[in-house]
């Protein structure tokens, strides 16, 4: 939670377009999914930071092919921040919010129904 309107002051500011994939916001602060293209998203993203912002790039994530998917569950442990999880109805789904792309999720399917994603 920075007090800033510092999208707002990116977008006037730079030569960038900005894309909300997700968010998660709350009272007391959240987290974005965002992508930042153009001729400034390097500044843009150095603005960001400076202003007080936690950035994370995400190069790549995984998507999970649901026609593939037996819902073992073999990939559920494996995972080290914990993106995918067990739905109630005992599907087995992946958050491209929290993943990190390392791809060790990619290994343990018998499958091969996760796929990574640039
Ligand atoms: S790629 Fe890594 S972080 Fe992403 S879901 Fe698979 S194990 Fe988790
Ligand atoms: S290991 Fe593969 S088949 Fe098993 S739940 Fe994960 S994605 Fe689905």
């Amino acid at each position: 939670m920075v007090n800033k309107a510092v999208i707002t002051d990116l977008i006037k500011n730079f030569d960038v377009s900005f894309n909300i994939l997700r968010a998660d916001i709350n009272p007391k602060g959240g987290k974005m999914l965002i992508e930042i293209n153009g001729s400034e998203a390097e500044k843009g993203i150095e603005y960001i930071e400076k202003a007080g912002i936690d950035v994370s790039p995400v190069k790549r994530v995984v998507k999970k092919d649901k026609d593939l998917c037996i819902d073992c569950g073999a990939c559920v442990s494996i995972c080290p921040v914990k993106a995918i999880v067990i739905e109630d109805d005992w599907t087995v789904d992946v958050n491209d919010t929290e993943c990190v792309g390392c791809k060790l999720c990619t290994y343990s399917c018998p499958t091969k129904a996760i796929k990574v994603v640039e």
